[in-house]
């Protein structure tokens, strides 16, 4: 229910967004005091071995629907940052300009600039190596074409997927045929633990994170000095058709060397870092070093603002020390899949060091403080960059922040309670709302403190304020016009673009409601194929509503022909249970069916009634069960739930 769309809003507040304040100026004219802009190395950098830009700078389906616009950024020009887009963060945003076809190093080619992420070809002896065919089909199919416009028209023979995140994978089909796959012509090479990661992060929670992706990314956000700017790790992520192709072959060993198509590729596998599933490559005979999404050029994600499981930057910064270890004394030039490469011995190594140290430090000093019994909040306000770090554009928080990260370690070793009872059981955000703002004496009273407020550029109290009143009275325009104002203010002066696009989409939603979008299935029918059938009954019983199920009790008998699977179902106390490869002697009725059936249902692409007529599903025993069983899941929900009104569960 998106009552964000359903207020009217007074024109007056629907202007378009406002300049920077005096107290944005400020911010911004400092930042832009303290770092070292004379240095530009890194452009330098991100222009070295460019061979040709993406054409036009756009990519179209064959219909011609336009997926990837360079253009829309053309704003971004000249080193000097307007008013409303943080110095710092002005800069990576045109860093992350470069694109087109780059040369690395002999064998070595990077297309960057088609996505968010860079594909790199590696030439084989007989073919090419792609490794992270970006997100979309069609923007990895004219990466790959601009490449071979340049180079030598040879066939794929391997895919390297580097880490379980999409902007690594989701393109695949644009460059191989499964049936090449099949036929053991193309080998696809993955971390271990690659299908189960892909599972874990975006099945059973994937539609709030579809949903909060759209907050960390700006992707619903205009482009514009007012608007996004950039990504951090890239401009935007590319649209289309995302799928996966299930690897061939995983690297399971800490460190495996293989040779493949006559060059020779050290994995090392780096699990729980920047991906559940993740692992760098050295390439001894080239001297490169390719370290996936773990040392690109600024401050990663302890947890995106999209959410995730809280990561280890313990581990990271010890697979970063590893690699210096073992790799970079022989490494000429390092490469990532974002960004660009950072080239000469002694410039990898103290990047390298850099990366460790900025991972170690966090989580350092935030246990340090945790220790002392110091909350969340509070860490997050104190822990800073130490000098020798803090002034390197490399380690800066483009995507993730020193805050959320702090955050972040605080969550993984301590959880989401600070301890304090007050806490424990506090009224959920609404009913607060209004208690704290009755205590304030009323809606007018509070507004007219935070203009006050306003004026002297308090804006994240302001946000934080206004927030309450909008929770206590939805309806109130006035105060979610100051909140909208607050928040943009600070997405002018944020460092981090995910910052930023958060800031400012929230004040787009303020003033202008949800966007209505329709329900869709957050998974690619690609996805859910590789999906185990335990995590898809798993999925299945988050979709369980006990009311629907209230007073019912069942178990059911599944086979899967197509997969040679049984497995038993068992609804008890309003609850889904199942025992993959068990059968209960206890069933009220045994299906018989495939999965690829099982999955077309859950698509919504086959209804079952057809299914149980066209025999493609057999039920033997209690036919009723299993219309029973699906009456009693919720619809797949629209995504566009209320963020910044209360909404649904006021
Ligand atoms: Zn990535």
């Amino acid at each position: 229910m998106a009552t964000g769309s359903a207020v009217p809003v007074p024109a007056s507040h629907l202007d378009a967004a406002r300049d920077a304040d005096p107290a944005t100026r400020a911010a911004n004219a400092a930042m832009a005091a303290k770092l070292p802009f004379a240095d530009t190395r890194d452009f330098e950098a991100a222009r070295r071995g460019l061979i040709a830009p993406v054409p036009d700078g756009i990519v179209r389906t064959d219909k011609g629907t336009v997926l990837w616009n360079l253009g829309e950024y053309a704003f971004i020009d000249g080193d000097l940052a307007p008013a409303t887009v943080n110095p710092s963060l002005w800069r990576m945003a045109r860093l992350n300009m470069a694109n087109g076809l780059f040369k690395v190093a002999e064998r070595v080619y990077q297309l960057r600039g088609f996505d968010i992420s860079n594909m790199t070809v590696l030439e084989g002896d007989t073919g090419l190596i792609l490794i992270d065919p970006l997100t979309t089909a069609e923007v990895a199919r004219a990466a790959l074409a601009l490449y071979r416009a340049h180079r030598p028209d040879r066939p794929v023979v391997a895919v390297i997927y580097t880490h379980s995140h999409i902007d690594h994978y989701g393109g695949v089909r644009g460059v191989i045929d499964e049936a090449d796959v099949k036929a053991g012509r193309v080998k696809v090479i993955a971390p271990a633990g690659f299908m189960e990661a892909i599972s874990g992060e975006n099945v059973l929670a994937g539609l709030p994170m579809s949903r909060r992706a759209q907050f960390q990314f700006g992707t619903l956000l205009p482009r514009g000095p007012r608007g996004q700017v950039d990504a951090g790790l890239g401009k935007s992520v590319a649209r289309g058709t995302p799928g996966l192709i299930a690897p061939t072959m995983s690297i399971v060993q800490p460190i495996e060397t293989h040779t493949i198509d006559g060059l020779e590729i050290v994995f090392q596998l780096a699990p729980e870092t920047e991906a559940p599933a993740e692992m760098h490559m050295f390439y001894p005979g080239l001297g490169v070093l390719n370290m996936a999404e773990n040392a690109c050029p600024l401050l990663h994600n302890f947890i995106p603002l999209r959410g995730a499981v809280a990561r280890d930057p313990r581990i990271w910064s010890k697979y970063l020390a590893d690699a210096i270890a073992l790799y970079a004394p022989h490494t000429d030039v390092l490469i990532g899949q974002h960004h660009w490469p950072t080239w000469g011995r002694a410039a990898v190594i103290d990047h390298l060091e850099a990366q460790r140290d900025l991972y170690k430090h966090i989580h350092d000093q935030t246990l340090r403080h945790m220790n002392k019994g110091w909350r969340p909040a509070e860490i997050a306000e104190v822990v800073a960059l130490p000098p020798g770090l803090a002034e390197r554009w490399s380690v800066r928080g483009y995507y993730g922040s020193v805050s959320h990260n702090v955050k972040a370690v605080y969550q993984r070793y301590l959880s989401w309670y600070d301890g304090n009872p007050c806490n424990l059981h506090a009224l959920p955000p609404a009913p607060a709302a209004a208690k704290f703002v009755e205590y304030m004496g009323g809606a007018a009273a509070v507004i007219a403190r935070a203009r006050t407020d306003f004026a002297k550029g308090e804006f994240r109290w302001v946000a934080q304020v206004m927030k309450e009143v909008v929770y206590a009275e939805p309806d109130n325009i006035e105060a979610r016009a100051l909140c909208a104002d607050a928040l943009e203010q600070m997405g002018y002066q944020a460092e981090s673009a995910t910052w930023r696009n958060a800031f400012l989409y929230g004040a787009q939603e303020l003033r202008h409601g949800v966007v209505k979008m329709p329900a869709r299935g957050i998974l690619s029918a690609d996805t859910l194929a590789g999906l185990s059938s335990d995590i898809l009954f798993d999925m299945m019983a988050v979709r369980l509503d006990p009311e629907k199920a209230a007073g019912q009790a069942m178990v059911i008998n599944w086979q899967f022909t197509d997969r040679g699977e049984k497995l038993s179902l068992t609804l008890k106390h309003c609850t889904l249970s199942h025992r993959p490869g068990e059968w209960s002697d206890r069933a009220a009725a045994t299906i018989v069916t495939t999965r690829t059936t099982l999955d077309e249902v859950i698509l919504g692409r086959l209804k079952l009634p057809d299914a149980l007529a066209s025999g493609a599903v057999r039920i033997e025993g209690d036919a009723a069960r299993l219309a029973a069983l699906f009456a009693m899941f919720d619809q797949p929900p629209a995504m566009m739930f209320d963020v910044l009104l209360p909404g649904e569960g006021r």
